[in-house]
């Protein structure tokens, strides 16, 4: 199992849980995206992460400095197999008005990706058709090679916790992107339509799973265990692997 979007640091004892999922084969995408998460997934390094993404969310894009960005190069300069993100736009926050601050931060990330050959994790809650402007501003372009493999001629855009219509697909598509599915983007009528246009090479799979995933131990009076959270993450990633095979035989 992969998980292409996994919050790790932000769950609980996430060191154990860790070394529980290397144990089960359970493999991931650290996802880092303000500076003191950066801090503890390289913390957490030696515990065998095996990829890491390394960037600044749009819910923090107001407060971002230029010694952030000094301190992001470096940590990624560093890490040569992390990935950047997660970056984008989100309606819910400030500056997300067109030419605004998150779409500032976002560009520079993207032409961050671009200038050390590296995949992009990208979070959009809102307009995928500015996501898309921004990336081909920036020069993203699909490979001439196909898209499957990373190439740092070819970084890829990762639509995450994908939640965009037919027409997100194509321009993805067109810029040689990744989309990874999560249960949530199955709910809405227009993604569930577009997912099965996915050409299945550039599909991933993610849970998300942040410091909300306890919600779903709901009524349990104690913490749950790293053991009881690997177990609830590969269910949750085992689901979304099914709804997308529901969704592709059905198309
Ligand atoms: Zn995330």
């Amino acid at each position: 199992m992969h998980d292409f979007h996994l919050h790790l640091a932000r769950l609980p004892q996430p060191e154990q849980l860790a070394r529980l999922l290397a144990g089960q084969n359970y493999g991931y995408v650290a996802i880092a995206c303000e500076p003191w998460e950066w801090t503890k997934v390289r913390d957490l390094s030696h515990v065998g992460v095996n990829r890491a993404a390394f960037g600044l969310h749009p819910m923090i894009a107001s407060n971002v400095t230029e010694a952030d960005f000094a301190k992001l190069r470096e940590i990624l300069e560093s890490d040569t197999d992390a990935q950047v993100g997660e970056a984008g736009l989100d309606r819910r926050f400030p500056g997300y008005e067109p030419g605004g601050v998150q779409e500032r931060i976002f560009r520079r990330q993207a032409e961050l990706a671009l200038e050390l050959g590296r995949d992009l994790q990208i979070h959009c809650v809102g307009d995928y058709a500015r996501i898309v402007k921004v990336l081909q501003e920036a020069g993203f372009k699909a490979s001439p090679h196909g898209n499957s493999t990373a190439t740092v001629n070819a970084p890829r855009p990762v639509f995450h916790r994908f939640g965009g219509d037919v027409s997100a697909v194509r321009a993805g598509i067109e810029l040689g992107a990744l989309f990874s599915l999560h249960a949530d983007s199955f709910r809405k009528k227009s993604t569930a339509a577009a997912i099965p246009l996915i050409p299945a090479d550039s599909v991933r799979f993610e849970t998300d799973a942040d410091e909300n995933f306890g919600e779903r131990f709901a009524g349990m009076d104690r913490t749950p265990s790293a053991k009881e959270i690997a177990e609830a993450l590969i269910r949750d990633l085992g689901d979304v692997q099914r709804l997308y095979e529901l969704a592709i035989k059905d198309a």
